[in-house]
């Protein structure tokens, strides 16, 4: 009976036993499974975190490269804004330094002028494989080289645009911005007046007018404000000469008029029409209400000269007189009061 019962507690132990063992192994398995697939999960965890991370980095420099694409972009634009060579190159300087630590910035014509340039960051620059000066630059970072030879680029965009425009105008009849003669045709013309006049027998007479302090009027609102000034002063002449009177641009800020069959006594009379409503008109440019003056040297053909050359400098030393006697004046070569 005892060992009956011996049998029976070890079979029952044996059962135990064994469901112990049975349920272990299960439950190894069930966790050797899920430990493989939480360490799987993981794997394919990081390698997200990884690929995330590598987005990120990527997200990042895109964005900076499309900022810096952004603003070289704006960059262009902005020197290409203007169309004068030096201009141009004033506006590159100023622009420069807004995405370059730079401590000086040059624009040399020959090689020879080099020398002090030594340490400088440099670009050649060629337009048409003819090479027209160097660039050069005091960077303060070295890293901003590649940059500010990407910038060169545009710099040399904004050259060659400038040269193209100047060629056009040089070949143009009229002056794009006042919308007058341009100053070789007006010279031309200049020319044929002269031969006319002296085969009729003619009298006629040169206007150089100069704005008066023009500079500030820049300096203050900008060259847009400057060149608005500009067409509106041509529009004011035009409307106080003849219809057979010529208007050429002959610099910057310099009209000049030749009053066919006009003598002096006349051209001062017109003068002081001219001056007298340029003083007092408004120019509304943007918000502003401007108002210019200018000054007015005439020499009269055949008294004062009869040559071209010799009426423009006569009229130029009366214009230089009406400056000296306190500007917004008219003055005729060969008088002085
Ligand atoms: P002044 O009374 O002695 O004539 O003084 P000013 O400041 O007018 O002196 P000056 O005649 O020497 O100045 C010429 C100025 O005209 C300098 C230049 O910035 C400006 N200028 C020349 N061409 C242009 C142009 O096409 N557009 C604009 N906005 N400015 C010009
Ligand atoms: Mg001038
Ligand atoms: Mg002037």
């Amino acid at each position: 009976m005892i060992k009956l019962s011996l049998d029976l507690a070890a079979l029952i132990l044996l059962c135990i036993l064994f469901y112990l063992w049975l349920s272990t192994m299960l439950y190894k398995k069930s966790f050797l499974k899920k430990h493989r697939e939480y360490k799987e999960t993981e794997k394919k965890y990081n390698l997200l975190l990884s690929i995330n991370a590598r987005l990120d980095r990527d997200n990042h420099e895109l964005g900076k490269k499309l900022e810096e694409t952004v603003a070289l972009y704006d960059l262009t634009r902005n020197i290409c804004k203007y169309l004068d060579e030096e201009r141009v190159f004033l506006n590159f300087k100023e622009e420069l330094s807004r995405y370059i630590e730079v401590s000086d910035c040059r624009f040399v014509k020959t090689n020879e002028d080099l020398t002090p340039y030594k340490e400088y960051a440099l670009i050649e620059l060629d337009i048409d494989k003819v090479l027209i000066g160097y660039l050069v630059a005091r960077l303060n970072n070295k890293h901003d080289n590649e940059k500010f030879h990407i910038l060169g680029q545009q710099f040399l965009l904004g050259i060659k645009r400038a040269i193209l425009y100047q060629r056009v105008q040089e070949l143009a009849i009229t002056d794009s911005l006042s919308g007058v003669f341009s100053r070789r045709y007006y010279l031309e013309r200049f020319k044929e007046e002269i031969g006319r006049s002296q085969k009729f027998n003619y009298s006629f007479s040169c206007l150089m007018i100069d704005i008066d302090h023009f500079k500030n009027y820049n300096d203050h609102y900008g060259h847009l404000v400057g060149d608005a000034i500009l067409r509106e002063l041509s529009k004011t002449i035009k409307e106080n000469i003849r219809q057979i009177d010529l208007i050429g641009r002959y610099g910057g800020e310099e009209f000049s008029i030749i009053l066919t069959e006009t003598d002096k006594e006349q051209a001062k009379f017109a003068a002081e029409r001219i001056r007298h409503s340029v003083e007092s008109k408004y120019i509304r440019v943007y918000d502003e209400d401007l108002q210019v003056t200018v000054s007015i040297g005439i020499s009269s053909f055949p008294s004062d000269g009869k040559s071209m050359e010799l009426l423009i400098d006569n009229a130029d030393s009366a214009l230089y007189y009406a400056k000296q006697s306190g500007r917004n004046k008219v003055s005729a070569f060969g008088e002085r009061n």
